[in-house]
């Protein structure tokens, strides 16, 4: 067994990993899952803490899911949406419509969130460029909220550009125009949150009237910047942002990518926000976790937008060669089968309340915790090296590493994001689940972190 983590270690570059610090871990080879656990080649059980990277939904292994997998293996495992069209994604397209807010009729397939993010920017851009008319030519810029997360493919980096992450490239890529979210740790300490909220507005108000006539799109995670740390806004702030939006005819997009599929306790954060995009993006639980695929959704007059004669230029010119994929789409119709035939959606309010009131009793009274953060089952929990105030432990003391060594320890996983440690557990999780998910990540917080 000890050869495959060893030659893991000499040949595998993993992601967002620093291989210094791989090389210091014993590096978990997992074999199997099973419901929301994950179970490693000497068949030792972890729990799922973080739905494998945001994406189970119903756990692992679930024979309905894997029956679907099965059937299509034995007909088509890929064929091309290039020029041809098969009938897993037709099936998966009819769900999805019926799953998502009104007004959007066209489903466009990609293979990750990060090459839908980028499609849907390019639809954004080019429909400007399209228009008949020529009034918005010159809206050629995208606006983002700061320390948004949209992907690493260089046009959704220039969306969610982070100095620490991607000072490298400062000269490749193009940045959005940028305006603070509302929140109170990074921009607005000390502020109310009406307060912080006013004032977040009133920058992008700024913004957006200054500058309305070269702003394509607004693409934003609505209610919750995830990647970010878990950092969640009020309905009425996005409300309010998506309206300067319309007031001044810039196209709205949702990057549900993260928070789509039950995470916020709807089905899309957007019905949670009460906003209608006319573009949303989806990806991660699409598939219930199981396999690559990601799609934009629009509207029809956007769609309108791309028909035209051939010399006129308006296809669509992007594509994946993955795209659509039929064991994804497969996969697709029957997760999104399981939520309706369960009334998954309906029974999330009771879990979240057991769940909160867990990170109440359990991680919220801790010394080395400054504040829990939770949409949902979207959780960040962010740590501090002086108990009652919010002050970040030195990136080179590695505190969320090593809370999550210990959580590993004790048979669970979870992952950091610099300062906050992130829990993000399957939507369908039992209540002993979540509980010993919260139980153990307190353990391994009171374990790790030294004042
Ligand atoms: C994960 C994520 C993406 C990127 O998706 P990939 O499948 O990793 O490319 C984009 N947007 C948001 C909000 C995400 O959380």
């Amino acid at each position: 067994m000890k050869s495959l983590a060893a030659f893991d270690q000499q040949h595998i570059w993993h992601p967002f990993t620093q291989h210094r610090d791989w090389l210091a871990l014993e590096p978990l080879v997992i074999e199997r899952g099973e419901g929301f656990e994950l179970i490693d080649v000497e068949g030792r059980r972890y729990l799922d803490g973080v739905s494998s990277l945001w994406c189970n939904v119903h756990g692992h292994s679930h024979p309905r899911l894997l029956a679907a997998l099965h059937e299509q293996v034995d007909r088509l495992c890929h064929s091309t949406l290039l020029g041809l069209t098969h009938q897993p994604i037709i099936e998966a397209t009819r769900r999805l419509l019926q799953t998502v807010p009104g007004g959007l009729t066209r489903v466009f397939y990609s293979d990750s969130g990060s090459a839908a993010v980028e499609a849907a920017i390019r639809i954004a851009l080019e429909w400007w460029q399209k228009e008949p008319r020529a009034v918005g030519r010159a809206r050629r810029k995208l606006l983002s909220l700061a320390n948004g997360y949209h992907g690493d493919t260089l046009g959704a980096v220039g969306l969610g550009y982070l100095e620490v992450f991607h000072r490298d490239l400062s000269e490749n890529v193009i940045p959005s125009l940028k305006v603070p979210p509302p929140h109170l740790f990074r921009f607005y300490e000390g502020d109310d949150p009406d307060e912080a909220e006013a004032r977040a507005l009133a920058v992008a108000r700024e913004v957006i009237e200054t500058q309305a006539d070269t702003i394509a799109a607004l693409v934003v995670e609505p209610m919750v910047q995830g990647a970010a740390g878990i950092w969640p806004h009020s309905a009425r702030y996005l409300q309010q942002l998506v309206q300067l939006c319309r007031e001044h005819g810039i196209l709205v997009v949702a990057d549900e990518v993260a928070t789509g599929f039950g995470k916020t306790g709807r089905m899309f954060a957007c019905e949670l926000a009460g906003i209608e995009p006319d573009v949303l993006v989806v990806g991660k639980s699409l598939t219930a976790g199981y396999l690559a695929l990601s799609a934009v959704l629009t509207t029809e007059p956007i769609f309108e937008g791309f028909l035209g004669e051939p010399g006129e230029l308006k296809t669509f010119f992007y594509g994946q060669t993955y795209c659509g994929n039929p064991l994804a789409a497969r996969v697709t119709s029957e997760n999104l089968a399981l939520f309706a035939e369960e009334q998954v959606i309906e029974s999330l309010p009771a879990t979240f309340r057991q769940y909160h009131a867990l990170l109440t009793e359990h991680i919220e009274p801790l010394p080395q915790v400054a504040e829990v953060r939770r949409v949902g089952v979207m959780t960040g929990i962010e740590l501090t090296s002086e108990p009652g105030r919010c002050v970040p432990f030195e990136s080179n003391q590695r505190v969320g590493l090593r809370v999550v060594a210990e959580a590993r320890a004790r048979g669970v996983i979870i992952r950091p994001l610099g300062n906050v440690i992130v829990l993000m557990p399957a939507i369908r999780m039992s209540t002993a689940e979540l509980e010993r998910l919260v139980r153990v990540t307190a353990e391994a917080i009171t374990a790790a972190g030294p004042l």
